[in-house]
């Protein structure tokens, strides 16, 4: 797998695509090439044996034309520069896919949380805060969980921010726990809107969802979820890896027993009668949807040429490269790409941010709803602009988000019209 690739020069290379794809001018792509603000921040923490150890951390905020910047904060050892500013760049293509008033943005520590005691946690969380809190807020920059980070994690972050800016402001934050302003629906509303892209795929390739046989790279969040959304659609969960390792159960596992079973031993390897594999097996295994919902950079040419799915789910952000994709759309694999397939979860956590800002809170039902609607909407905006320009699912995403994008940077005049571009380009300027 190509864990080499820099997920930076690929963003930069699926926007040249739709811009080139769109007809727009070379202006368009160096507005969107680079993050707007880029901050490295040094966190000091206290560790429990009484030593000193300074973290590394960013916040990346790529683009504010749409409204603030929106995404997670992730806490891995493998967290790079390139890649939170290539984060930061799908998340405003994510938040304009789904029609969201938001920007891009991501945050990442240089940690391996599972090496952290819990107080040790909580503490490089609040010194993350202390580091970044001028340039985040409702209206500047709004951060929510990502890889390893979660409810808890978040009711730090806005417990330290609330205390340094003296006031209440839940909707600084999202993905926090109810007791402190979340919504309900956030925790399961990246599998569950991965899972109402795959039901509109399938439906639009007249393939049954009920009976089809699933693997899951990545068992955490978005993998379960979906995975368990997917069981009561009638899907079949067949192969499940998380960071340890692989499994290949060819008559299905209930999705929740591999829950149970991975939070009683830390993984899903030795599930009970499964066959181990590695990460590889999971991504090439016999199945009719792959949902990659780990890393990114894990189906890469060679792994493409060995997917046996019908439809690839992108749950994780950026888990195909561009090698990958190629290989992926020579094969006629549909891929429902990451910024509408893990749209969900960015949804949902706007309609916290709305809830918070409104003081007033909705439903479950009344949350499902509404993300049912967005993700259809979303869908088929993606899959008619794809027909009607003849281009692969992930371009088309990328051509729809773009062009709503390139409208708000017109309108406050940072960009040309089509029309004086196209006169330009015929004028051979
Ligand atoms: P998580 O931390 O809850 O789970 C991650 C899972 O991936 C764990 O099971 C972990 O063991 C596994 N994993 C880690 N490294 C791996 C590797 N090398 N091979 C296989 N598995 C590995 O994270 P999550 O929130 O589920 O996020 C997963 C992906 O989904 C990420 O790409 C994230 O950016 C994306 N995503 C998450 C959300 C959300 O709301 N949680 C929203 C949008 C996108």
């Amino acid at each position: 797998m190509g864990g080499a690739q820099n997920p930076f020069l690929i963003a930069q290379q699926q926007v040249r695509n739709a811009v080139v794809a769109l007809g727009e001018s070379e202006e368009l792509y160096d507005l969107l090439k680079a993050p707007a603000h880029f901050v490295e921040v040094q966190i000091p923490v206290r560790m429990d044996d009484g030593t000193l150890r300074v973290f590394t951390g960013y916040r990346s905020q790529h683009l504010t034309t749409l409204g603030p910047a929106k995404g997670g904060i992730r806490f891995h050892p493998a967290v790079t520069a390139d890649e939170v500013k290539a984060l930061s760049m799908w998340m405003t293509f994510k938040t304009s896919v789904v029609g969201l008033p938001y920007g891009g943005g991501k945050g990442g520590v240089i940690v391996d949380p599972r090496r952290l005691s819990r107080g040790e946690l909580e503490r490089l969380a609040r010194g993350y805060v202390r580091e970044i809190w001028p340039f985040i807020g409702p209206d500047k920059d709004i951060p929510a969980p990502d890889v390893n980070t979660n409810p808890q994690i978040m009711a730090w972050m806005v417990d330290e921010y609330e205390k340094i800016v003296g006031h209440s402001c839940p909707a600084v934050f999202t993905g926090k726990p109810l007791a402190l302003g979340g919504s309900l629906g956030r925790n399961e509303a990246t599998g569950r809107g991965t899972v109402i892209a795959i039901r509109e795929a399938m439906d639009y390739l007249g393939l049954p969802l009920k009976g089809a046989r699933v693997a899951i790279q990545g068992f955490g969040n978005a993998g379960q979820f979906a995975g368990l959304l997917l069981e009561e659609h009638g899907a079949v969960v067949v192969a499940v890896s998380d960071s340890r390792g692989g499994i290949l159960c060819p008559s299905g596992a209930s999705v929740a027993d591999l829950i149970a079973y991975k939070q009683a031993t830390g993984s899903v390897v030795g599930y009970p009668g499964s066959r181990e594999t590695d990460q590889f097996g999971v991504l090439t295994a016999d199945c009719d949807i792959l949902v990659p919902a780990a890393l990114e950079n894990q189906i890469d040419a060679e792994v493409a040429r060995q997917v046996r799915a019908r439809v690839v789910a992108e749950a994780a952000n950026g888990p195909t490269t561009p090698e990958g994709d190629h290989v992926l759309a020579q094969r006629n694999v549909f891929v429902i790409p990451d910024i509408l397939a893990n749209a969900g979860g960015v949804t949902v956590s706007y309609f916290e941010w709305v809830q918070n800002r409104n003081q007033l809170y909705w439903t479950e039902e009344e949350v499902n709803a509404r993300l049912e609607q967005k993700m259809v909407e979303s869908f088929r905006q993606v899959v008619a602009t794809a027909e009607r320009h003849g281009a692969d699912s992930r371009t088309a995403a990328y051509m729809y988000a773009i062009h709503r994008i390139a409208e708000g940077l017109r309108v406050r005049g940072l960009l040309q019209s089509p029309a004086r571009h196209l006169r330009r380009i015929a004028a051979g300027q």
